[in-house]
């Protein structure tokens, strides 16, 4: 069985509500979708979600990669998942979304070829992953609202986005707790704190029962990382500090995390992320399988690997709430919250409209 052709496509998928900037109105998010295909007839679905201020990639450059790969992907077995990234990083440094759309591509072959659902294909057994939901930036009552329709709609962990302005980050943490007293919380602060400063703000968070705070500090800080986790009453997570699995060993030997928050679009696919989950396992650190503005699709490629790794104990598999992406997929999971229930179909379990 052997690759015989790869379509990438954009794909613009509507926001439900359109998302205010003093830019302007963005009422859709891009995305490539990829299909490779095989001499015996199966077909696996990916999809690259670029986000250029975390990983320096657009849709455009995505479709430029995908192209650049093709060459060592036609002819070779689908089931070559270490040479075809061997590959990818030999042509290509970086890039993780567009690696990461060919490798979901290949992972749904492989567990349809076994005729399993991805999960299964990864060594798991349970189908159910909880996701918790994402409160963005913004007028701190409205965020306190937010958290308690989420509670509401039955979601028992909330993430709460910090690092802006700290008396803003303060107020809204104060409302949030108020509006939401048994949920989970955790923060994120996208790098936006200094050390002396995440330290003053992660005693503040204790108060309120946060659970970890993500990215304190800049991405090129570990060492500042370090320091924050060194005196933090709170465990700390590394999002942009942590591409891929170098990064995770770098992180792990400098013990600069509690925990790592993998996206596939970061790190260039499952394959990289079992990688990383198994650094970080090995060295006590727990993961989290995060996301960027992704539809269903890839989606449930990161709930298939939460669900077959119990190291991973946090999803923040979120990004589908904000999408209406029923135009390009008919099928993936069932959301009955917080709960994603994997398909039992083998591979993704995903159909496309
Ligand atoms: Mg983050």
């Amino acid at each position: 069985m052997l690759i015989s052709g790869i379509t990438a496509r954009r794909v613009a998928v509507p926001l439900r509500e359109p998302f205010v900037i003093s830019l302007g109105v963005i009422d859709s998010a891009d995305v490539v979708l990829v299909e490779i295909e095989t001499d015996d007839g199966i077909t696996g679905h990916g999809e690259g979600a670029a986000t250029p201020f975390v990983t320096g990639e657009t849709s455009e450059t995505v479709l430029g990669a995908i192209e650049l790969f093709k060459p060592a992907f036609i002819g070779q077995s689908p089931f070559a998942i270490e040479h075809l990234h061997q590959e990818m990083d030999r042509i290509l440094v970086g890039n993780g979304s567009a690696k990461a759309a060919l490798d979901i591509a290949l992972y749904d072959i492989m567990a349809k070829v076994a005729g399993v659902p991805l999960y299964r294909f990864l060594g798991g057994v349970e189908n159910e992953v909880e996701t918790d939901m994402t409160i963005g930036l913004d007028d701190p009552a409205k965020m306190a609202s937010k958290a308690a329709r989420l509670v509401a709609e039955g979601y028992r962990q909330i993430k709460v986005k910090a690092g802006s302005d700290d008396g803003h980050d303060r107020l809204a943490i104060e409302l949030i707790r108020a509006a939401a007293p048994k949920a989970h919380l955790k923060v994120d602060a996208n790098q936006g704190w200094t050390v002396a400063q995440a330290l003053k703000m992660l005693n503040h968070y204790a108060g309120f029962g946060v659970d970890a705070v993500e990215q304190p500090v800049p991405a090129w800080d570990v060492d500042g990382l370090e320091l924050v986790r060194a005196g933090s009453p709170i465990p700390i997570m590394a999002d942009e500090s942590c591409f891929i699995p170098h990064d995770a060993s770098r992180i792990v030997r400098a013990q600069a995390a509690d925990v790592i928050n993998i996206k596939l679009m970061k790190c260039g696919g499952i394959y990289p992320a079992l990688q990383i989950n198994a650094i970080a396992e090995a060295a006590g650190v727990k993961c989290m399988v995060g996301c960027m503005l992704e539809s269903r699709l890839s989606i449930s490629a990161g709930a298939h690997l939460v669900a077959a790794r119990p190291n991973i104990i946090y999803a923040d598999l979120d990004s589908f709430a904000d999408f209406d992406d029923s135009s390009i997929i008919e099928s993936a999971f069932e959301l009955d919250p917080p709960m994603i229930k994997l398909s039992e179909m083998p591979g993704l379990g995903v159909t496309l409209a």
